[in-house]
């Protein structure tokens, strides 16, 4: 209803020929096992047929469960839960996830138990896909959930935990019948994910959602804390997930037989939207990259001969400076969105003049269901706007308000930047504070990003009012870590904010400490010991990309307003001793 086709988006439609079946569009960069746009088409359904009547019995939600006042009318169906690296069973299983009705999440597999236990609570899963490491990560985190919630999920016995081996060489949908459901894995009935491809599945068709049906169905749930707290989740719906997809679709510079390298995670919304979706959506190839090291990722972009790459701001730095990138050829990357976390210009320019590639800067948040703005393509024009985000998709209205007096503000002029748009989150997950803190009255989503505009609209982020760190590109809770820390029986009070590494181009943690014994604020072996204690706190509770990188600084006190809330902003100026533990 809100989005109108424009000129260009139907001559764009009317010049591209249909994806052919057999085209391969997912290779897994480690095993080259491949996945033509027929079989996922077919698979995906089978899928669905599969998760509804079939394997399981798990059927959306019907209409009726829309009620204005719970999640702003969104409809959850049963959910299943992703738990993988990038992998060809991801996009499968994804796609019948949203082709069955059901609504779709996606979990980071670095997750620690607790972590796992916080999304199992919050999103009540009625399926789970893993893979045989992330199995005992859950079993641990069943075991933090709340008896009643044990049994109502019932993982160890409903038979619905599926798991994958995302190493396997054969994505192999024709042994399928032959596989068997694996029985009490650790006491747990799991089967192996593809007896949800069995081929005695019904014919399935996908319904059809009209009216604004398509506005109140969940498809996906993401994962953001949003301005300040743990993780909450981000409710898209089907609207919000296609209107996004079409506006990347109509912006993006790509072209036929593009060829991408899936780094960004897929549970992620950068991975989910630019590569995922839009890979199919432009019958691209993407060679999935399940786990990131420099040396793999340049081969993987060499060999499939890459047209364009999609990363967050260290692999820039990456391809700016390592001596590594000179061992490889890249002359087939036309072009690359670096997206998540700020990108210093600097970086752009140096990689411009080393390679000839040009990197243009994607804006978004999980909130807005991706990307809200894109640079074009050119040098010409990159090098007038360097460092901005270009100016809003079509569809997407932005603002820039005044932190101190709520009201708009002129051209150039700094201020927190507001998104509406149809492919917005309708609500944070069984979250009314948070979701009515971060709309205004008539719709805008409050990002908590402070931005300016220049004349020709162009986006440029300056900072960020709300509390959260980027770990490149990864969201890390300062409130999450915080809990964590004054958890441990050494320290009496702590306060986290990020510290920016240059070389590294992300920002990592940095905590204020102030420890019970005082003793330890003077220094020496007794500081160090305290330190490497918290260290080892925090890694047994936290995914690696949260951990402490930027050090501890053991203070007599944590800065705070009269209410009681820490002053994030005068917490860097504070003066203690430091620590540094990697
Ligand atoms: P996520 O929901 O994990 O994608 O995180 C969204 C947040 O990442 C935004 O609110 C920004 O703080 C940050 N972010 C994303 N893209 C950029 C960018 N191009 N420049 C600066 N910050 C960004």
């Amino acid at each position: 209803e809100t989005w109108k086709a424009t000129p260009k988006d139907l001559q764009k439609h009317a010049m591209s020929e249909p994806i052919p079946p057999e085209k391969t569009i997912f290779r897994d960069g480690k095993t080259g096992a491949t996945l033509s746009f027929g079989r996922l088409y077919r698979d995906a359904l089978t899928v669905a047929s599969s998760l509804t009547d079939g394997v399981l019995n798990l059927r959306p939600a019907p209409l009726s469960a829309s009620d204005p006042k719970v999640n702003r009318g969104a409809i959850i169906s049963p959910v299943v839960l992703l738990h993988l690296p990038n992998c060809l069973p991801f996009v499968t299983l994804a796609y019948g996830v949203l082709a069955s009705g059901l609504t779709l999440t996606a979990a980071n597999p670095v997750l620690t138990p607790q972590e796992i236990a916080h999304i199992l609570t919050l999103s009540q899963p009625a399926a789970i896909v893993t893979t045989a490491s992330g199995l005992s990560s859950f079993q641990q985190a069943f075991k933090l959930l709340t008896p009643e919630l044990q049994a109502q999920l019932g993982y160890p016995t409903k038979g619905n935990v599926f798991l994958v081996n995302p190493d396997a060489d054969d994505y192999g949908a024709s042994a399928l019948s032959l596989v068997q459901p694996v029985t009490n894995l650790g006491g747990w009935t799991v089967s192996d994910w593809k007896v949800l491809l069995s081929p005695n599945s019904k014919p399935f068709t996908p319904p059809k959602y009209t009216g604004s049906e398509d506005a109140l169905r969940a498809a996906m749930i993401f994962w953001s804390s949003g301005t300040s707290g743990k993780s909450k989740g981000v409710i898209l719906t089907h609207r919000a997930i296609g209107s996004a997809l079409i506006a990347v679709w109509h912006a993006s510079t790509l072209g036929e037989n593009e060829r991408l390298v899936g780094l960004p995670p897929f549970y992620h919304i950068f991975g989910w939207a630019n590569v995922l979706m839009v890979g199919v959506a432009f019958g691209a190839t993407v060679t999935t990259v399940s786990k990131f090291d420099p040396v793999t990722y340049l081969k993987i972009a060499q060999e499939s001969r890459a047209t364009h790459l999609h990363f967050s701001p260290p692999i820039a730095v990456l391809l700016a400076k390592s001596p590594l990138v000179d061992g490889f050829n890249l002359s087939s990357v036309r072009g690359c969105t670096s997206g998540g976390a700020p990108l210093a210009t600097s970086v752009i320019e140096q990689v411009y003049k080393r390679l000839g590639i040009l990197i243009k800067i994607g804006y978004g948040l999980s909130e807005t269901g991706g990307a809200t703005q894109q640079q074009s393509m050119t040098w010409e024009h990159l090098k007038s706007q360097l460092g901005s985000c270009g100016p809003a998709y079509p569809a997407t209205e932005l603002m820039i308000r005044s932190v101190e007096t709520g009201k708009p503000v002129n051209v150039g002029e700094e201020g927190e930047v507001l998104i509406r748009s149809v492919c917005c989150t309708i609500s944070y997950l069984n979250n009314p504070e948070a979701t009515a803190e971060s709309f205004t009255e008539d719709g805008w989503f409050c990002t908590g990003d402070i931005g300016k505009l220049d004349p020709e609209g162009n986006l440029y982020i300056t900072d960020r009012l709300k509390e959260l760190i980027k770990v490149k590109g990864f969201q890390v809770s300062p409130a999450e870590l915080e809990d964590s820390l004054c958890a441990s029986p050494l320290v009496q009070d702590a306060g986290v904010t990020s510290v920016y590494h240059q070389d590294h181009a992300t920002e990592y943690p940095r905590a204020y400490v102030v420890p019970f014994d005082k003793e330890v604020l003077k220094g020496g072996k007794k500081a160090d010991e305290f330190a490497h204690a918290l260290r080892r706190h925090v890694e047994g509770k936290h995914a690696p990309y949260k951990w402490i990188r930027g050090g501890f600084v053991l203070v007599d006190a944590v800065p705070k307003s009269p209410a009681g809330k820490i002053l994030r902003r005068l917490l860097k100026d504070c003066k203690g001793h430091n620590v540094s533990v990697y």
